[in-house]
């Protein structure tokens, strides 16, 4: 669906570069994640994509098409959530997505369907200007897939979001993809990335150091140990950890495990895509 290659581009006026030669490609029905720190070019890529920064170096392929050949057409196609909303705030949630909709020529949703599944039906009525940031962002998402686009971008979308209000957009952007969306997603939020996305790229000042899927990352990275918790009497929590490989044979974890008068855990050392991210950039995701 999209295939980038040697993306570079630079802000008019600007002295330095901000992206660097970005390689990557999205299959169709993929969610593919940009992951990295405030600054790291995300944003500056996805409005690239969505046309709206040009005089980009590189070539861009946007569904079979060179992105630079496509017309106003393009965004019939395409469904686009910046990272802060914009919307009319003198305007009820439902006027805002009425008026989106009608600038659309192809089919569109019934915006009170697309507002009940960003859990906004009750508020349909509300003016966004009392709308709280959480639900201007799921509104935002709303107006991103009215006109059932085959490409979605999401910039941040679950920034600044609590936990319910994040599962509700990270449940819908999985809905999305099961009707047959392709989702573009950036994110400096390593959950976002790991429960979301099938294949993620890790991208530092304008570079992209890495691109997999994250269990496969996780395997890669994480330790292949396991770690047993237990009670020993009255003593406190103690811990030992083996090897993976020969588990079974291993005389001193079957020794443990009949002996320890209380087993607490028993876990693999699994590590976070925040940890990898670490590993291989050097940089944390979050100051
Ligand atoms: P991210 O979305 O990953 O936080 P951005 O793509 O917004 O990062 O920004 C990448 C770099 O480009 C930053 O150094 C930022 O300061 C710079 N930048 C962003 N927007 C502009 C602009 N309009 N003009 C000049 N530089 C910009
Ligand atoms: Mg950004």
């Amino acid at each position: 669906m999209i295939s980038v290659k040697n993306l570079t581009y630079t802000y008019p006026g600007a002295k330095q570069e901000t992206l660097h030669g970005l390689n990557f490609e999205v299959a169709e029905h993929e969610i593919f994640g940009f992951l990295g720190p405030s600054g790291a070019g995300k944003s500056t890529t996805q409005n690239i994509l969505i046309g709206l920064l040009k005089d980009y170096g590189g070539t861009i392929q946007m569904m079979n098409r060179e992105l630079n050949e496509w017309g106003q057409d393009y965004y019939e196609h395409i469904g686009v959530s910046f990272e802060l909303p914009n919307h009319y705030l003198k305007l009820t949630a439902l006027e805002n997505l009425n008026h989106f909709r009608s600038l659309y020529s192809g089919p569109t949703l019934e915006p009170m369907d697309v507002l009940a599944w960003v859990g906004l039906q009750e508020d349909a009525d509300k003016k966004v200007e009392d709308y709280s940031k959480g639900m201007k962002i799921r509104l935002n998402v709303a107006r991103s897939i009215i006109h059932q686009p085959k490409v979605l971008f999401l910039d941040e979308p679950t920034s600044g979001l609590d936990p319910v209000n994040a599962r509700k957009i990270k449940d819908l952007v999985l809905d999305l993809r099961r009707r047959g969306a392709t989702v573009f997603v950036t994110t400096h939020n390593m959950m976002v990335a790991d429960e979301l996305c099938d294949r993620v790229a890790f991208i530092t000042a304008g570079q992209i150091s890495l691109i997999d899927a994250p269990p496969v990352l996780k395997k890669q990275y994480g330790q292949r140990k396991v770690q047993v918790e237990y009670l020993n009497g009255a003593q406190a929590v103690q811990h030992q950890e083996f090897p993976l490989d020969g588990l079974g044979d291993n005389e001193a974890f079957l020794n443990l495990l009949k002996s320890a008068p209380r087993v607490e855990t028993i876990h693999t050392q699994e590590t976070t895509l925040e940890n990898i991210f670490i590993e291989v950039t050097g940089q944390e995701l979050s100051p």
